[in-house]
């Protein structure tokens, strides 16, 4: 039996702000239970819904040093156990009390500092012995590092290995030297250029990839992509050097949650042979609800994203009067930066019943509009894994995306001439590129509707659940501990 800890910032059921979430909340229940104890460390945020919370059980606390600034930081470990996975929780109240998991930059470094920090000292405490940590993005990134200092003689630590998952390169976790410094506690040592020092600064997530035993990413085209200067994010020389210790595991989705024959949320519950007239009934349901024009021959795109620059939407912004012609809805759901949550409030109020803009986050709604809609559009800049056209695929929605990163990897293109493929794609970053593609996939859904429906059957068929990939993590502990 080999003991794997997952180390993230986030995880499903209990708080979610994207795919993170979704990986470390679902891979866990993947692994071979006879083979593999996996459990999973998160913070205990206030925000996380109290239906959870006040089923998490008290397991121990003690005080921790943190640094130079401050001795006696209070540790909680609350744990709950859910479908199966032992999960723990970091409590502090100081750190995890807000209405949001993440905050301002500044704080959220000494947030997760002490998250790390915490981990390492819980882990003795609860007599749970890892054969290799699993660290997830930037928030973890200081979990090797501790491991490879102060916890470099810690008799508990002597034969654990790290793995560390890309999930999203763009954010880092930097700040100035001197404040990471005394707030880790860390050697000044490991302060240099070969180690944590990024560009003068501080850099977590490259401590984590520096001290890791191996890096994963999240699909095979982004592990190639971030050893390149237009994706690397400043760190593509350490990933290269690293080449040897590095690949890409594609992202699978939940198939249980994400079931369209099971799915609660939906108006109608469909499969890959009733999905005509599942869809449709799922369309009007929706059309009623968020006040759109209630027509089945309707055309209906969704953005269910994060709303961001990666996500593509300079290039929606700029298609967007061509996109939203009157045969065609428009449905987004998403948060983020307000100069796009502004520009689809703003076209919903001049598209009455054809666009619909939900600046929130609803998982439920989400699950709705992915089961109403034709097709989902994902043009992103760059898109690590991507989880939306994998769910979109599951549920009938036919995705139009950018080849790049793991879009690239799960979305064969459809071809006219031999019925292949699941969904549309087009190549350079580029508005005309992105509208040009649109317009063909509406030709073939208004034109060729048969074609069309026999893609969304190919695509509802096409296995993107966690089987494969869960293997291939098995496959990499197991290469790791020998
Ligand atoms: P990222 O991790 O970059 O945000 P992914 O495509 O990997 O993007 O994962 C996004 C996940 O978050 C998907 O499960 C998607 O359905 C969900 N999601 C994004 N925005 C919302 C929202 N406003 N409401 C509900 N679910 C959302």
């Amino acid at each position: 039996m080999k003991n794997i800890l997952f180390v993230a910032s986030e995880c499903v059921p209990f708080i979610k702000t994207g795919g993170l979430a979704d990986v470390v909340g679902t891979l866990p229940k993947k692994f071979n239970k006879d083979e593999y104890d996996c459990r999973v460390i998160i913070p205990n945020y206030r925000c996380i819904p109290d239906k959870f919370r006040n089923n998490f059980r008290y397991i121990h606390h003690f005080y921790m040093d943190m640094g130079e600034r401050f001795s006696s930081v209070h540790v909680g470990i609350m744990y709950y156990e859910y479908e199966g996975i032992k999960f723990y929780f970091v409590d502090n109240l100081f750190y995890f009390g807000g209405d949001k998991p993440y905050a301002d930059t500044r704080y959220d470094i000494e947030k997760f500092i002490y998250f790390s920090k915490a981990v390492m000292a819980i882990l003795p405490v609860i007599d749970f012995r890892p054969d290799v940590i699993h660290c997830h993005d930037w928030q973890a990134g200081l979990v090797p590092v501790y491991m490879h200092t102060l916890y470099r003689n810690h008799p508990f630590y002597q034969n654990t290995k790290c793995v560390f998952t890309i999930h999203n390169l763009r954010f880092q976790g930097i700040w100035d030297i001197p404040t990471i410094r005394s707030l880790s506690g860390l050697p000044g040592w490991v302060f240099t250029p070969d180690k944590l020092e990024f560009h003068k600064d501080a850099n977590m997530l490259k401590g984590g990839l520096v001290y890791s035993d191996y890096i994963t990413t999240v699909s095979d085209t982004y592990a190639g992509e971030i050893q390149t200067d237009y994706y690397g994010e400043g760190l593509d020389g350490l990933l290269r050097a690293r080449n040897q210790s590095l690949r890409g595991i594609v992202n699978g989705i939940d198939y249980t949650d994400y079931d369209p024959e099971k799915d609660e949320n939906l108006a109608k519950k469909y499969s890959a042979r009733s999905f005509k007239k599942g869809k449709e009934a799922n369309k009007l349901a929706l059309q009623k609800e968020l006040g759109l024009e209630e027509n089945p021959d309707r055309f209906m795109i969704s953005i269910i994203s994060r709303l961001t620059d990666q996500k593509g939407l300079d290039l929606v912004r700029y298609a967007l009067d061509r996109i939203t012609d009157e045969f065609t809805q428009l449905v987004v759901l998403g948060t983020g930066d307000p100069q796009y949550e502004n520009l689809f409030r703003d076209c919903a109020w001049h598209n009455n019943g054809k666009v619909s803009a939900n600046i929130f986050f609803d998982e439920a709604l989400a699950h709705r509009i992915y089961a109403a809609s034709d097709a989902v559009l994902v043009p992103s800049k760059f898109e690590p894994c991507g989880l939306t056209q994998l769910i979109g695929l599951r549920y009938g929605a036919v995705p139009i995306v950018r080849e790049t990163g793991g879009l690239k990897d799960t979305v064969q293109p459809f071809n006219e001439y031999d019925g292949t493929g699941i969904g549309f794609s087009f190549a350079n970053y580029n508005g005309d590129e992105l509208l040009n593609i649109i317009n063909y996939a509406k030709h073939i859904f208004f034109d060729t509707r048969k074609e069309w429906d026999q893609m969304v059957s190919r695509g509802m068929k096409t296995d993107y659940s966690w089987i494969n990939s869960a293997k291939k993590y098995e496959q990499l502990y197991d290469s790791l501990c020998g």
